[in-house]
């Protein structure tokens, strides 16, 4: 049961804030639950950083979202129930651009086609270290890469990608980062790459789901299966009074919780807390992360790469990855037209870097030139990517803890403060709707 209670005080079993993949997914599982809900959401749009925008005839997702579903029931509420078996799987196509040339994906699978200095050089690094493995503790991520790859790898790839993508030299990061997400090939597979061209299909998105119009028709259909005006629009949560449980939306009204399910960043979160603990407080302070500015392109020409997003770890060229949107669906971009994300490695974009990022383009012949450019419209976000430092794994479960025992559940892929999947938040979802629902 869903109710909307406009008043300056009012009272309700569960406060949902945020109408992102975790939000939403918390707020369908309790749909049944004979709770009364209310679920708050600072913008005007469901589906946080996974929508979907219109921009004169292109859609532009907010950088690349595709959807890898692993878990059996979200898999069959999304796919079958959700899109009725329509939602289009698709095989991955994926390159990298380094030392002039395009290789496939994952790097360390595929060194056929590099320079052959740089080829070997990693192959033969490699395997001194399958031979004499590095006794050292692996403590950090470049530990776990020298452990992994070799010096050869870690030079070529995993050190100058991951110092663009997370802003942080891997020596600064703990080795976790990369349990789940770095795809580590077996011995043949490195050899077999180097000799030819396999197309070797390792990591976790083989393939992948993709919706014909664009990453947030998945939020929005969440949405349209919910009890009509269950989200309240441009309503953002202000404070929170974690003794009384009473929290404060930016309307004014002081709503009387018994659960409160934030989706919001940790660091936030902390900071809306009345009178916070000093550990609280000490320990927010420590949480850092990586925000992200990118580029949406519309360009006025057909797609000129067949690939849907490319790496690019050279230090020279100012981003790190482009997205091909309109491979994704041709309905991302007008007919006879294409669009790109153009992820960037620097903290801020401004206009002085266009040249060189074009530079990038069409070195990467991605674009012949500024001519095939019907506009460039710049984005940020301010959380990107949580930074895996030594404070990380300490200050984290303390501040969840503190938030669990007042009956605040933190959850997302920045409620938990980790590196995760639009899935794993709606399996978050899902799993503390299950909770409050036995509760
Ligand atoms: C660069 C990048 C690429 C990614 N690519 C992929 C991918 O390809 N596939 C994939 O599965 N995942 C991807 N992800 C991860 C994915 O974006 C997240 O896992 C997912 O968006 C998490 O959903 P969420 O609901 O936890 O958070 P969000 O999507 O951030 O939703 C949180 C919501 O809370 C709202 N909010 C914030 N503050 C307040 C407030 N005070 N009051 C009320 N509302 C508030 C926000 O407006 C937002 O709507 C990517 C992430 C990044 C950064």
């Amino acid at each position: 049961m869903v109710k909307r209670i406009l008043r300056s005080e009012s009272s309700c079993d569960v406060l949902i804030v945020g109408a992102g993949p975790a939000g939403l997914s918390t707020a369908w599982h309790l749909r049944d639950s004979g709770k009364t809900i209310r679920l708050v959401e600072a913008t005007g749009r469901v589906g946080g950083l996974t929508k979907t925008c219109e921009e004169r005839g292109f859609r532009f997702d907010s950088v690349i979202h595709v959807f890898h579903l692993r878990d059996n029931s979200i898999k069959q509420w999304i796919v079958d129930d959700l899109f009725k078996g329509k939602l289009p799987l698709i095989d991955r196509v994926c390159r990298v651009w380094s030392f002039g040339v395009y290789t496939r994906y994952p790097f360390q699978a595929n060194t056929y086609g590099l320079p052959e200095e740089v080829a070997r050089e990693c192959i033969e690094e490699y395997l001194k270290v399958l031979e004499h493995p590095p006794n050292k503790k692996v403590r950090t991520a470049e530990d776990f890469i020298y452990k992994h790859f070799g010096k050869g790898f870690a030079k070529h790839f995993m050190i100058p990608y991951n110092e663009k993508i997370w802003g942080v030299h891997p020596k600064q990061m703990t080795a976790k980062w990369g349990e789940r997400f770095v795809p580590i090939p077996k011995k043949e597979d490195v050899l077999a790459g180097a000799k030819l061209n396999p197309d070797c299909k390792l990591g976790y998105n083989t393939s992948f789901f993709y919706p014909t119009r664009g990453a947030g028709e998945m939020a929005e259909r969440i949405h349209a299966a919910l009890p009509p005006h269950t989200v309240e629009f441009d309503v953002a949560l202000r404070s929170v009074d974690l003794e009384k449980k009473i929290a404060t939306l930016s309307t004014g009204e002081r709503v009387r919780y018994q659960h409160l399910v934030s989706t919001i960043p940790l660091p936030e979160l902390a900071r809306s807390v009345r009178k916070p603990s000093l550990a609280l407080a000490k320990n927010a302070k420590l949480l850092k992360c990586r925000p992200l500015p990118y580029l949406d392109i519309a360009l006025n020409v057909p797609a000129r790469q067949k690939y849907h997003w490319c790496y690019v770890p050279s230090p020279k060229v100012p981003f790190y990855r482009v997205t091909i949107y309109s491979n994704l669906s041709s309905l991302n971009a007008p007919k006879e037209k294409s669009s790109l994300c153009v992820e960037l490695s620097s903290r801020r974009y401004n206009k002085r870097m266009l040249s060189k990022i074009i530079d990038g383009l069409k070195e990467m012949r991605l674009i012949n030139g500024k001519a095939d450019i019907q506009f460039v419209s710049p984005k940020f976000i301010k959380y990107a990517y949580v930074i895996y430092d030594q404070n990380h794994s300490k200050a984290v479960p303390i501040i969840l803890k503190t938030f669990a025992k007042n009956g605040v559940h933190s959850i997302g892929r920045w409620g938990v403060w980790n590196y995760s999947s639009t899935e794993d938040a709606l399996i978050m979802g899902r799993d503390v709707a299950s909770k409050i629902s036995n509760i």
